[in-house]
């Protein structure tokens, strides 16, 4: 149930309203939009009465949500959510791109891919410290002293930092040194994780699951917003397919159908999505016009011996080329890119 406010309702009708809701035992969700301030309810079990809301002050209708998420609907909040991670901005037109290796090996790796991806205008800087891998003996990240180097490279090189929590117990040291907490693909169904994130301050990446329908993206993304963190960033990073050309499929009509249903950003990570470098430049491409907010791109000075995913990482030099394709990508879809 979503309580709409008139334009003219006054901060103390929108605060009656919340306390009335919370007062049923509900939760209020106050989403201040452009046009006009909505209230979203959350919690009730069976229909909530609107004739409750209908008549006090300030109250313009009060719309039953259709579809199984709400707060993430775009009934909810027609207009795109925009999230500010350091200097840069994430939704509302605008393209921005993350970038980094895979996971951070070590100290030189992690400094000389970041000095790369700056160079070539990379906004954001992506890394894992705590890596989910398939296989137990593979490299399962250098944890939190992979998260202090991560922070090294913020200060040093004026990127905010992306990196993954595997774990409720990795969110505490993720989130402190961290700008942006990922939610990998394989953990976008985990529940206790994602109410953890909602707890959080920190802006949450969430990425599509292999197998999930873009409804279960959505309502993963609910879960973190259903706990009060608004600002969640989803990631298309390809599902799992007969197709054996590439890795995963990239999914890129996940794009507009996600930007019909929700007012959160979306980003488009080829890296994951095809698995070889060769695919990760075009498909970047058409995430773009297809309607992303931006590219999750992973870049190694060398892939050869990356600890993981070294095929599908770009060398720097192939990523400035992507850098510079984008630009005129952006330049004809009339989206600002902003410089890294
Ligand atoms: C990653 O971003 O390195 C990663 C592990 O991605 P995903 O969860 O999409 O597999
Ligand atoms: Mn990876």
């Amino acid at each position: 149930m979503l309580v709409v406010m008139k334009r003219s309702a006054t901060q103390e009708e929108i605060a009656a309203v919340a306390a009335r809701i919370e007062s049923m035992g509900l939760k209020a969700h106050v989403i201040p939009g452009a046009l006009r301030t909505a209230i979203g309810i959350t919690g009730n079990t069976g229909p909530v009465d609107p004739s409750t809301f209908e008549m006090m002050p300030g109250v313009r209708e009060v719309i039953r949500v259709t579809r199984p998420y709400k707060l993430v609907s775009r009934e909810m909040k027609p207009e795109d959510t925009v999230i500010r991670v350091g200097g840069a901005t994430v939704g509302g037109g605008g393209l921005v791109v993350a970038a980094g290796p895979c996971a951070v090996e070590n100290e030189s790796q992690a400094f000389a891919v970041a000095e790369k991806v700056k160079a070539a205008g990379a906004h954001l800087f992506r890394g894992g410290a705590f890596k989910p891998r398939t296989s137990p003996y593979s490299f399962q990240g250098l944890g939190i002293e992979g998260l202090k180097i991560l922070a090294r490279i913020r200060d040093a090189f004026d990127l905010p930092i992306v990196t993954e929590a595997i774990d409720v117990e990795s969110v505490g040291p993720v989130e402190q040194y961290a700008d942006v907490i990922q939610v990998g693909a394989r953990n976008m169904q985990n529940f206790s994780l994602l109410k953890r994130v909602g707890r959080s301050g920190r802006p949450v990446l969430l990425k599509r699951g292999m197998s999930a329908t873009v409804e279960e993206l959505l309502m993963a993304a609910e879960y973190v917003l259903s706990e009060g963190n608004y600002q969640v960033i989803l990631c298309e990073r390809g599902v799992r397919t007969f197709a054996d050309h590439t890795r995963n499929t990239l999914d890129l009509s996940a794009v507009p159908a996600v930007k019909d249903l929700t007012h959160l950003p979306i980003l488009v990570d080829p890296s994951h999505g095809t698995g070889r470098r060769d695919k990760v430049l075009p498909m970047a491409l058409a995430g773009i016009a297809a309607g992303a907010d931006g590219l999750l791109v992973e870049v190694h000075t060398d892939p050869e011996k990356a600890l993981s995913d070294g095929p599908q990482s770009l060398y720097p030099e192939q990523f400035a080329d992507l850098m510079k394709a984008l630009r005129r990508v952006a330049q004809a879809l009339e989206r600002p890119l902003a410089l890294g």
